[in-house]
């Protein structure tokens, strides 16, 4: 069985994708150890890799494409600290206590990865916006009522807004929604580039197109075998192969979709006051925001495939479905398109990723950001991997293990 698996990760053209994206230039494969080996170039393996070389680690990246040309590209690249299944949905699972402790983790790395971002000087658009989430059939007026007041109970920046006022503030027709601060927008490709720059600058080599075929653990390193018979040796080696999973390590519990994404020309935003980033608590669910270039981006409209050609087939007609959607939500015509792109997409019974040491290894770990919020979790594995390197246990690390669905979600309250 091959270490991690191979898709066609996506189809169409991202709004990103300005025909020169300028990658950073390929190193030549390391001849002595490292002390971190990072399985995959995306936006996961290049937060490890910046945070990682900061505290001193010397860093080996390898990936099979050029970096963040996998599923980074086709983000959407909105970093909210809420997540897919809401924090009263989680709490009912696994107790109100722990399921708040995870949300307020979230929160704190996306602050954190904006502090971080502003404080390299990384160029990537990085804007603070609002996050507006409207009343649907998941949560209605009541619902977000509810989940909002569990959001300022634990500490977390959330408003109730009736339709009223929401329509009054944001110029969208009217529906109740939650308004929440500390999120942003940035791209993710420039992002990707931006941390894996300032990581070569501190001696982090970054090695494409490598294909990693297996792994063998030795007393005292980790062996990775390349598709070509080479070897390279390292302490740790971290799988951060995003969509492309590992098999022999990732439990089944985190699966594959297909989803949508539309972009319009530049110039057609503003439409909507301040930018806020807007997603509806439906499924299927909406999400829109803007960008630097003022492209209105929105996407959803999932498939529970994965197929490549069938997914990039519906491309034309999602794209349509959703610009016709947007128009609705806006109260306006449906949109033009401009861009329209497909893309392989990874889901968690309880919205969190996979972070964690792999089952019966010493020297291998799991970095994968399954669910809607992967960028976010990108940060989070890094402050926890960061920690783990440097030899301090985090009580809560077992929030996020890759192993945590082996027992029913309800018995997992008491951890
Ligand atoms: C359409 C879409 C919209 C999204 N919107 C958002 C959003 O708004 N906000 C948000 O936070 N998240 C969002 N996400 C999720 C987020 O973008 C992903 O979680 C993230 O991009 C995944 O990054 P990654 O580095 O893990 O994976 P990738 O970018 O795919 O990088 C993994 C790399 O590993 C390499 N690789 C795999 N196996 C091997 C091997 N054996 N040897 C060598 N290389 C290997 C691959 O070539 C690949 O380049 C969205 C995702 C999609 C698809």
């Amino acid at each position: 069985m091959s270490l991690t698996e191979q898709h066609d990760l996506r189809g169409g053209t991202p709004s990103w994708d300005d025909g020169g994206w300028d990658v950073p230039p390929a190193d030549a494969l390391p001849t002595s150890p490292c002390d971190i080996a990072i399985i995959g170039a995306g936006i996961m393996g290049s937060v490890l890799a910046e945070r990682l070389s900061s505290q001193g680690l010397s860093v080996v990246l390898l990936d099979r494409r050029p970096p963040g040309m996998g599923s980074t590209a086709a983000s959407t690249a909105e970093l909210m600290w809420a997540m897919d299944v809401p924090l009263c949905e989680l709490a009912a699972q696994i107790g109100e206590e722990v399921a708040a402790r995870r949300w307020k983790w979230v929160y704190r790395t996306v602050r954190g990865l904006a502090e971080r971002i502003d404080a390299l000087g990384i160029d990537c658009a990085r804007r603070d916006r609002p996050t507006v989430y409207l009343a649907g059939q998941k949560l209605d007026e009541e619902g977000l009522k509810q989940e909002g007041a569990l959001h300022r109970k634990h500490g977390l920046p959330t408003q109730f807004l009736d339709n009223v006022t929401v329509n009054r503030r944001f110029g969208i027709p009217p529906r109740s929604a939650l308004i929440s601060d500390g999120g942003f927008e940035v791209d993710p490709v420039r992002l990707t580039h931006g941390l894996l720059d300032i990581a070569k600058q501190r001696g982090a080599r970054l090695c494409y197109p490598v294909d990693v075929t297996s792994l063998t653990e030795q007393e005292d390193c980790i062996v990775l075998t390349l598709a070509d018979g080479k070897t390279i040796s390292a302490g740790q080696a971290i799988l951060a192969g995003g969509y492309e999973r590992a098999p022999l390590f990732l439990p089944p519990a985190f699966s594959l979709l297909s989803t949508f994404v539309m972009a319009t020309a530049p110039g057609v935003a503003p439409l909507w006051r301040g930018n806020a980033m807007i997603w509806e608590a439906s499924d299927p669910y909406l999400y829109i925001r803007t960008d630097a270039e003022g492209r209105i981006i929105a996407g959803g409209e999932d498939e529970d495939f994965i197929d490549a050609n069938h997914r990039d087939a519906l491309i034309g007609q999602k794209a349509g479905t959703i610009a016709a959607k947007v128009g609705l939500l806006l109260g306006s015509a449906p949109l033009a398109v401009d861009r329209a792109w497909a893309a392989t997409f990874g889901a968690s019974p309880d919205g969190l990723p996979a972070i964690g040491r792999a089952a019966n290894m010493q020297r291998i770990w799991l970095a994968a950001g399954f669910g809607g919020n992967g960028i976010a979790f990108a940060a989070l594995a890094s402050e926890l991997l960061a920690s783990v390197f440097a030899g301090q246990d985090d009580p809560d690390a077992d929030y996020f293990d890759p192993y945590r669905f082996a027992i029913p979600l309800a018995q997992a309250a008491g951890h």
